[in-house]
């Protein structure tokens, strides 16, 4: 009860709307992994900036849109 959202790991639908709405003004949507254009209507991931597994909450500030695949391969590539 009352918690914040910047407690949840998980982004809330009202998070992802705010992201992809900042996202969108101004400029066409680009993936934050490969700077590709994204097509929301078909398949939009979102990623968390900072993983959830190193403290990263499901905020704003911590959410980038990314292409599905980007984000699968990135997690996976790991080694950085
Ligand atoms: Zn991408």
């Amino acid at each position: 009860m009352g918690s914040p959202t910047t407690s949840a790991t998980e982004f809330s639908e009202d998070v992802k709307s705010k992201v992809f709405i900042v996202s969108a003004i101004g400029s066409a949507q680009r993936c934050a992994i490969c700077n590709g254009y994204l097509d929301p209507m078909k398949s939009v991931s979102y990623d968390h900036v900072k993983e959830k597994k190193m403290g990263g909450v499901g905020d704003v500030g911590n959410c980038n849109l990314t292409h599905p695949y980007c984000n699968t391969g990135y997690k996976n590539a790991g080694g950085v």
